[in-house]
């Protein structure tokens, strides 16, 4: 096995790191509206034609691999690049679901506009009772001439309020069993009919949608009719949103600042003399190395052509657990100031920490870890649920 990045890649990475190390945040929009994202810093990952890589260059793509896709997440991530909340529904979600799916009208009509980052999609399909078990969903897509017409509620629809689009799963089959009869639409969030109410949850603003009588083109339809659980089902990278490296650097990042201050701190009895202390930073190493192999794995397995099912289960749950992991550790270390944030004057780690511990309750957003190993024991164990 040769894990080895060519020199191309590598070069790729500098041009990344150096990209970041010298352009600055610009100015964040408000956090009531979107957190951590500036419009300009964005605009300047576009315009080097990064949002998008490994999409066909005919679609506003570079044509690379998913392994370039994972440098530059991992950079960025490294960076903590305010790239928003949309940035994997956007890219990770819609994005790779239209490569592979879309129309050729839907692949040039979106992926090309999303690249060059004048567009952005919100994921629209939790409602109030339909939470990870999709196939509860209600909200109903009725056939009217060319077009539907959309009913229904939506709830924790992030970013929906800055959103350009949503890619929404609605039922379109009453008829059939409960795992079927669903289909995704491409809804304009300035279509007639949807309301939007805010929701506050304890990291992030997300928000209610309800659909009333919503007219939505039938070409807006994209997979086919009734399959929706199905794409999502094939393709775990779809239906759980793994960050390919964004979350990796990001928690790579805060466990070297981790173990300086714990090498550098004198006022805690030396912390890094401590035996629970280093025990849990030697952990925390093995863990951050599991999901580095298991990143650039699933990256080179799809950069070939392979199928990866278990092994997005895999990365997920690392993903998520990690970056949970990561910031248990830290506040048992540093104890109550851990709590202070951003600029307070004795916050360590410059009150990054309590950024990042809100931050890393949405980790296990898309798929709570029961749910992802119900994934593992049913792909890889051949166990029903
Ligand atoms: C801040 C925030 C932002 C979100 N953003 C979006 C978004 O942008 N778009 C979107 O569509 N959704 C979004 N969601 C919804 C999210 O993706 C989950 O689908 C949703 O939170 C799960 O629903 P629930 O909380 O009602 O949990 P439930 O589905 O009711 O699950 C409750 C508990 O039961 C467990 N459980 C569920 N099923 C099983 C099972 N089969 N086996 C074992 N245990 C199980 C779960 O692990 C969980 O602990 C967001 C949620 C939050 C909190």
């Amino acid at each position: 096995m040769d894990f080895e990045f060519t020199e191309e890649q590598q070069r790729f990475r500098q041009e990344v790191r150096d990209f970041c190390l010298s352009t600055p945040r610009y100015r964040l929009v408000d956090p009531t509206e979107e957190s951590f994202f500036s419009p300009q810093y964005y605009a300047e990952v576009a315009a080097r034609g990064w949002l998008g890589l490994h999409w066909p260059t005919e679609y506003g793509g570079q044509g690379r691999t998913w392994v370039e896709t994972v440098i530059l997440n991992e950079e960025m991530g490294y960076r903590r690049a305010p790239l928003g909340d949309l940035y994997y529904q956007t890219f990770g979600l819609f994005g790779d679901f239209c490569c592979a799916h879309g129309t050729e009208q839907q692949k040039k009509q979106y992926l090309p506009r999303i690249a060059s980052g004048k567009i952005r999609f919100a994921r629209g399909f939790t409602e109030p009772e339909a939470g990870y078990d999709l196939t509860a969903i209600q909200t109903y897509a009725r056939p009217d001439g060319g077009d539907y017409i959309i009913n229904g509620p939506k709830r924790f629809i992030t970013g929906a309020n800055v959103a350009e689009f949503v890619l929404l799963m609605a039922r379109t089959n009453r008829d059939t069993p409960r795992g079927k009869g669903l289909s995704f639409f491409i809804v304009d969030m300035r279509s007639p009919g949807i309301s939007v109410t805010p929701v506050w949850s304890i990291a992030l603003r997300t928000n209610d949608l309800f659909f009333d009588d919503v007219r939505v083109p039938a070409d807006n339809m994209i997979g086919e009719k009734d399959r929706a659980l199905e794409y999502l089902e094939d393709d775990p990278h779809l239906r759980y949103e793994t960050s390919l490296g964004f979350m990796l650097g990001g928690a790579r990042r805060t466990f070297e600042r981790l173990v300086l201050f714990a090498r550098e701190d004198n006022s805690r009895c030396c912390l890094g003399e401590r035996p629970e202390v280093r025990q849990k930073l030697a952990d925390l190493a093995i863990e951050i190395e599991a999901l580095r192999l298991m990143t650039y794995r699933v990256a080179w397995m799809r950069s070939n052509g392979l199928t990866t099912r278990y092994e997005v289960y895999l990365e997920k749950l690392l993903e998520a657990e990690v970056d949970q992991r990561l910031t248990r550790a830290a506040t048992d270390m540093l104890g109550l100031p851990a709590q202070l944030g951003l600029g307070a004057q004795y916050a360590p780690m410059r009150g990054m920490l309590s950024i990042l511990a809100s931050a890393s309750l949405i980790s296990f957003l898309p798929g709570s870890p029961e749910v992802l190993r119900n994934g593992i024991a049913r792909t890889v164990l051949d166990l029903a649920t």
